[in-house]
């Protein structure tokens, strides 16, 4: 429980009263609640061995209300954990259990810690809040909440709530013992850390909170003096206070202004009207990240309201003489963004390039007052499984990509209700279809099975891996359209190959294209394609299959599988249809690889499609078209008149357009795209 959970103005009278709380209820504004961890505001003052309290000068500042008070954070104050005496040497519980009390651990803003060990001999610590700090109903509503809170919790990097009792004169909230203290402890012995031991901390933390989250809590507390280490290395959240279970409902928020100066979210200081969600746990994870890695909290500040400023325009910068990788840069900046549904959710985090570098299976202890030797050294695969085995440990379960056929109905539905795809495209229903499939040599047909990657230089990724390499590259050259030109690699600038036409019959058959090559494809609702090639005899079957996955069947026009029949009369249909009906959204190209559509997304500001080659084409509403190709790193305009220019990406970054026709809105259109392409990378 925490001082800083009570609103001040609600409580009357609570004593000792503070500077703080007092202008605070003068002035009637919403103070940002008292801090238990003035260590951690105070983060490069030292913090006093005289069991725990602090000096005048360690707690000032700490209690500032949102609305600047540039006087009121001088004077000393009081934290109500002082009023938590040494409990007696042996605590018996009602239910007859004794503990006997052993050192004392350490001192938050309400409690205070002491060892207990119970009559086997095992230590616990004892969480200690005396009675004489819950003076009315609401402080005493907030420590039971924290109780329930904390008691219903159990995850293998969550401090185990043991149990709870009381004396005459305190409470004592039994948990699990986390003898090697906490995060905070070891940045300032360390000043700062290395990144594959923060990679570590990282899963730990983001498994416990992925569970908070999975379970509707939000911590709004999560700080480096809150994450402490257990026994064996091991991360564990604690300190529930500030913890709060959101009622179930897409938008349901919280209101209350809460939080560590150095820790609160922009969307908490924006004000009791605005809310704040399981976004404010992501962009503290942002701050204890970068807080490792440079050694400082990236907003810090001795006044508190200029931390304030500095978090409204997320005003920080990386210093140049602590320098760190340009994957941890990209994560932090994307956990700290100013808009909460910016910040990647907690399923994405462990998603970014960052974790991909050197990953140790453990901390050493040696870790609590060194870097360990060798941790650059560990090899890619080492990482890998490491990786792996360090989200298992931390309850985070990889889905094994058994089905990558990926048109997400849920896709379709939400854009263009009237497309919805029927029941045949979920995985159960499709298995039986693939099976049709006849294995290769097996067929007196004539059909023959290509291989994908070295036929047609295609690879058939997952999807929504391509769609993450092109939004990170994206992102990348957003944030190196500073830099001089000549010190980048360009890549080289042919123009691909795209649809210049479309159908959408999905409320039937499918979705019917034709490149600008001519060859004609239908990507049928079962999720498999024919595509004919234009001046050939030839048509192509895209075929996912089970055990295969992605197949390519090459087959005779002359003598067609029977199957495929049926398929081959709705793409002549299609074709007549879109021949007679659509003229062509660009000139032909003559065929320099075979491309089929994998995917397509219908909003009422464009259709994106994305090709099997890892380009993404993009039809704006006002008939102009982008594709995004070679990884996000070209960008090609077609203009309604289709001309057709490709640049490099970083090129029309720094000039905010094309250079030969002017798109409407070009940088709007980027940014629409990098977002959709993000939103498809992010969805399972
Ligand atoms: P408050 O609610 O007053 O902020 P905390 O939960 O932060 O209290 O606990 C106060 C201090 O007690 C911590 O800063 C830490 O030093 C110590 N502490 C808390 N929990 C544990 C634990 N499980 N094991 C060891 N020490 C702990």
């Amino acid at each position: 429980m925490s001082a800083r959970s009570q609103p001040f103005h609600s409580i009357q009278p609570l004593q000792p009263l503070n500077s703080g709380q007092l202008n605070a209820r003068v002035n009637n504004i919403t103070p940002v609640k008292p801090l238990r961890n003035y260590k951690e505001n105070q983060y490069d003052l030292k913090q006093s061995t005289d069991g725990g309290k602090l000096s005048s000068a360690t707690a000032s500042g700490v209690n500032a209300p949102i609305v600047s008070q540039p006087q009121q954070q001088k004077k000393k104050k009081e934290k109500l954990s002082t009023l938590c005496k040494t409990p007696p040497s042996i605590v018996r519980t009602r239910t007859g259990r004794d503990y006997r009390r052993g050192t004392f651990l350490g001192e938050g803003g309400f409690a205070r810690c002491f060892q207990m060990k119970d009559s086997s001999g095992k230590i616990y610590a004892a969480k200690t809040v005396a009675k004489a700090s819950i003076k009315n109903e609401k402080t005493k509503t907030k420590l039971l909440s924290e109780i329930k809170i904390h008691k219903s919790l159990k995850h293998a990097n969550i401090v185990n709530f043991v149990d709870c009792f009381e004396d005459d004169v305190n409470v004592y909230i039994l948990l699990e013992i986390c003898p090697n203290q906490s995060l905070m402890e070891l940045l300032k012995t360390r000043k700062r850390v290395s990144e594959p031991e923060v990679r570590f901390f990282m899963v730990q933390i983001v498994g416990a909170i992925k569970y908070l989250h999975s379970r509707r809590v939000l911590h709004r507390d999560l700080k480096l003096g809150n994450i402490f280490f257990d026994p064996q290395m091991n991360l564990k959240i604690g300190d529930f206070g500030l913890a709060s279970v959101l009622p179930s409902g897409n938008d349901s928020r919280k209101y209350t202004i809460c939080g560590t100066p150095n820790y609160i979210a922009p969307e908490v200081l924006g004000g009791k009207s605005v809310g704040h969600s399981f976004e404010v746990d992501i962009w503290a994870i942002g701050i204890m990240m970068y807080a490792l890695l440079i050694g400082k909290p990236p907003f810090q500040a001795k006044d508190v309201q200029v931390i304030y400023e500095r978090i409204k325009k997320t005003e920080y910068s990386f210093p140049i003489d602590k320098p760190i990788s340009y994957e941890a840069k990209t994560l932090i900046q994307d956990l700290l963004s100013l808009n909460p549904l910016h910040r990647p959710t907690i399923d994405e985090i462990l998603q970014y390039d960052w974790f991909k570098g050197p990953f140790p299976d453990k901390t050493l202890e040696v870790s609590l007052n060194l870097t360990p030797g060798g941790l650059d050294q560990i090899s890619k695969a080492q990482s890998a499984i490491n990786f792996t085995n360090t989200k298992a440990s931390a309850g985070i379960y990889t889905p094994k990509t058994k089905n990558p056929v990926e048109i997400l109905r849920s896709d379709l539905h939400s854009e263009q209700p009237k497309t919805l795809l029927p029941q045949s495209l979920s995985p159960g229903d499709t298995k039986d279809k693939y099976q049709e499939v006849e294995p290769i040599g097996s067929t007196g047909r004539q059909s023959k099975k290509i291989n994908f990657n070295s036929t047609y230089s295609t690879t058939i990724k997952r999807l929504n891996q391509i769609c993450f390499e092109t939004y990170q590259n994206m992102r990348r050259l957003e944030y190196s359209k500073h830099e001089m030109l000549d010190t980048m690699e360009l890549p080289s600038c042919e123009n691909p190959t795209l649809i210049s036409k479309w159908v959408d019959y999905s409320n039937k058959y499918g979705f019917s294209y034709q490149l600008n090559t001519d060859d004609i494809g239908v990507l049928f609702n079962d999720e498999n394609t024919i595509l004919k090639l234009h001046n050939s005899d030839k048509f192509l079957e895209l075929i996912y299959h089970e055990n295969e996955g992605w197949t390519c069947i090459e087959n005779s026009l002359l003598h067609p599988p029977l199957q495929s029949k049926k398929q081959l009369e709705i793409v002549d249909f299609f074709a007549k249809y879109m021949n007679s009906n659509l003229s062509k959204v660009s000139d032909n190209e003559d065929r320099k690889e075979t491309v089929f559509l994998r995917r397509y997304t219908r909003t009422s500001e464009f259709i994106m499609f994305e090709m099997t080659n890892g380009n993404f084409q993009f039809n704006f509403k006002d008939h102009h078209k982008i594709c995004i190709s070679k990884g996000g790193l070209a960008i090609t305009h077609i203009s309604p008149s289709r001309m057709i220019q490709t640049h490099p990406l970083i090129f029309i970054l720094k000039q905010g357009n094309f250079p030969s026709i002017e798109v409407p809105e070009c940088l709007e259109k980027i940014a629409i795209i990098k977002d959709a392409i993000k939103k498809k990378a992010f969805k399972e």
